[in-house]
């Protein structure tokens, strides 16, 4: 059997109870003769029917309009909305409706407050990070400035050699701050990626040939098949370049002496996938997840000793994002680093 709602049941109940009330009255109210006065008691159960509407209206008005003005609150509340939304309709289900407003209402703000949270910590974190890196060049021209002004700079064994030191870390601070201002302009949306069609395999020879003086100083050849044909891609082309040289610059940096860094295109239908790989120290598995995350490294003194600020990464994947494409790493220990990412054909 359909089980009653509790309402229709409570009706019930109260329309039984009005006539159980209107017999009790009915029969203790006879007529002269001694017989039961069925005329009263129909009466008496009409007025009494009559009130418990009465009383449903005046409970319908009082608290039924409350919980409609409470719920639509809640309502506007959650949509932020500037315009509020009206309720006209009246609904039965009033009560169920709020309830259900409330714990949404509840569940995003235990939801926004997590996100806060997370915020919070990630801003601190970054914030130590920034002061950790620019603390170390600072300190280190504190030192040789030091050193120059308490006789140093007569000292022609040390003048040339500490200026050239100091102008070092000069340039590591202006890259940590070139870095920095790359990615909060990409993480506000104030660098708008600006795509345009253009051949992505020229575009890696002009790259590699810039970048094998450095790579032979450490023994290592940059190979990209002379035979590949062009690639024509819909992207950013300044920033696309960024990725390339940050990538083949990695390879060359945590590469072996006297190793091999390879480019390959792939067609993959719609996209390419551009992969550049190397045969050097290698990634272990734990570092993988976090190894895009910004000032994030595998060996802090060797990147930099290297120069690295530990945000070319962070940088390389904020772009490839910003185009909706992916960027994967695949890496062994002792073995080499293969990094991919993929571009919208035109
Ligand atoms: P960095 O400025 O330190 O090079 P990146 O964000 O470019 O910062 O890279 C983060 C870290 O990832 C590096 O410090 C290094 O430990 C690791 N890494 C990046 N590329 C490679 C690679 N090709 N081979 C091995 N390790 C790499």
């Amino acid at each position: 059997m359909k089980k009653l709602s509790p309402r229709i049941l409570l009706l019930i109940i109260a329309f039984l109870i009005c006539a159980i009330v209107s017999i009790v009255i009915g029969f203790f109210n006879l007529n002269s003769d001694g017989s039961v006065s069925w005329s009263f008691i129909a009466l008496s159960f009409i007025i009494s029917i009559l009130s418990l509407l009465l009383l449903l209206l005046a409970v319908n008005v009082l608290i039924f309009k409350k919980i409609q003005t409470l719920l639509l609150n809640v309502k506007n509340f959650r949509s932020q909305s500037d315009y509020p939304s009206v309720l006209v309709e009246y609904s039965p289900n009033e009560i169920d409706n709020l309830d259900s407003e409330i714990i949404a209402w509840a569940t995003d703000r235990k939801n926004e407050f997590e996100r806060l949270k997370k915020l919070e910590v990630y801003r601190k974190e970054f914030l130590g990070n920034v002061s950790h890196e620019l603390k170390t060049p600072i300190f280190n021209i504190q030192g040789y400035v030091l050193t120059l002004l308490d006789g140093g700079l007569e000292d022609p064994s040390i003048n040339r050699n500490y200026l050239t030191r100091a102008e070092k870390s000069v340039d590591r601070m202006i890259a940590i701050i070139d870095d920095l201002e790359a990615i909060s302009q990409l993480e506000t949306g104030e660098l708008q990626i600006e795509p345009e069609r253009f051949d992505v395999t020229h575009m890696i020879k002009d790259v590699v040939e810039a970048q094998e003086l450095k790579a032979t100083a450490r023994g290592i050849i940059i190979t990209f098949p002379e035979e590949t044909k062009p690639f024509f891609v819909f992207a950013d082309r300044f920033r696309i370049r960024q990725v390339i040289v940050n990538l083949i610059v990695n390879s060359v940096k945590y590469g072996k002496e006297y190793g091999e860094t390879k480019v390959r295109i792939f067609d993959a239908g719609d996209n390419i996938s551009i992969e550049i790989s190397d045969n050097g120290i290698g990634i272990a598995k734990e570092h993988l997840p976090r190894l895009f995350e910004r000032f994030y490294r595998v060996d802090k003194s060797r990147s930099r000793e290297q120069g690295g600020t530990g945000l070319g990464l962070a940088i390389v994947k904020h772009i490839i994002e910003a185009h909706n494409q992916s960027i994967n790493v695949m890496s062994t220990e002792g073995v080499g680093t293969v990094f991919s990412f993929t571009l919208k054909k035109a």
